[in-house]
């Protein structure tokens, strides 16, 4: 499918407030689409309530917002739009893209991953006891351009690595509710961490088993801590502070290789956005994560301001 008109998303899970990390890739998904005069649209991804503090929502919208990025359109709440996952997982299993699993994770790794009692060769139709449901992947050689990383490809391995769409407990998963959204969205580009980059040949056959054509992708370099490790709720990292937009915006754009000057410190948020805009240049983004970390205000006092 051509796109007509850039549109892209950005589109947290709330599991905690957002750090830096969220923030490098919030204003690069920002970036992306006013350098193509096109659409950003916040999506919360607010799909598993055990794993979502209530108050994380408000905290990442107020972050958002206190740093001047506001969604072009009404922001979409993934708890909102269950009849739509239930209407998409009905689809896919009429035209046999899914299939009803009840194997646990230990029955799985007990058998190498196969389905002991055969769930993909069994009927659409028949319901058993608790189950998930689980896309039916192709085996294939999945090749794609990346905006950033260039050429990539990736095996999709049929039953080993068939992602679930609903989990047992009746949760809708994020592969399932991502490609469904982005679909309805009208998602011309995503731009995301590469942490997900392993999720992206799966997610092309699921919007293809949607019957569209996937959107272009562009992952950028994830931020570590002094670990090495993804800056995210598990390993404590700290939230931003909405009291100093600027300062976090500037450090955002340093991550992302910008080369921002010294004078946006004293600017206003819309300032540095507008500095930002115009001179936004994909090709400074840093290669790797390690070089990102090297500028990371979380590991660096010195760029305090
Ligand atoms: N909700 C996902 C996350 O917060 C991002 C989804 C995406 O950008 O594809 O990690």
């Amino acid at each position: 499918m051509e796109h007509t008109r850039y549109r892209g998303r950005f589109a947290p899970s709330p599991t905690g407030p957002l750090h830096f990390g969220s923030l490098v890739t919030a204003v690069a998904t920002w970036l992306e689409a006013r350098a193509a005069n096109g659409d950003w649209l916040v999506r919360i991804e607010d799909l598993d309530p055990l794993r979502e503090p209530p108050e994380a929502t408000d905290q990442i919208l107020h972050s958002l917002d206190a740093h001047g990025l506001h969604s072009d359109e009404p922001i979409r709440f993934q708890s909102r739009r269950h009849p739509a996952y239930q209407k998409a997982i009905a689809y896919l299993l009429k035209n046999e893209k899914a299939y009803r699993c009840s194997c646990s994770r230990k029955q799985l790794l007990a058998h190498g991953g196969r389905h002991p009692s055969q769930c993909r060769t069994r009927k659409a139709g028949s319901e058993g006891s608790a189950h998930a449901i689980r896309f039916a992947l192709t085996d294939a050689h999945c090749q794609w351009q990346d905006l950033f990383l260039g050429p990539q490809h990736q095996i999709v391995r049929a039953e080993l690595d068939d992602p679930v769409l609903q989990r047992k407990e009746g949760f809708y998963a994020y592969q399932l509710a991502v490609a469904v959204d982005d679909i309805d969205q009208g998602i011309s580009h995503v731009v995301r961490g590469d942490d997900l980059l392993d999720m992206t040949a799966q997610q092309q056959q699921i919007f293809e088993a949607l019957g569209v054509s996937p959107p272009q992708w562009l992952h950028i370099p994830v931020i570590l801590n002094e670990q090495g490790q993804k800056l995210s709720k598990q390993n404590r990292a700290p939230a931003i502070d909405d009291s100093k937009p600027t300062t976090n915006l500037v450090h955002a754009l340093t991550a992302l290789g910008q080369q921002p000057p010294e004078s946006l410190f004293s600017a206003t948020v819309d300032e540095v956005l507008a500095w930002a805009r115009t001179h936004w240049k994909r090709t400074a983004i840093p290669l790797t994560s390690q070089q990102a970390r090297g500028i990371n205000p979380s590991t660096q006092s010195h760029l305090d301001h």
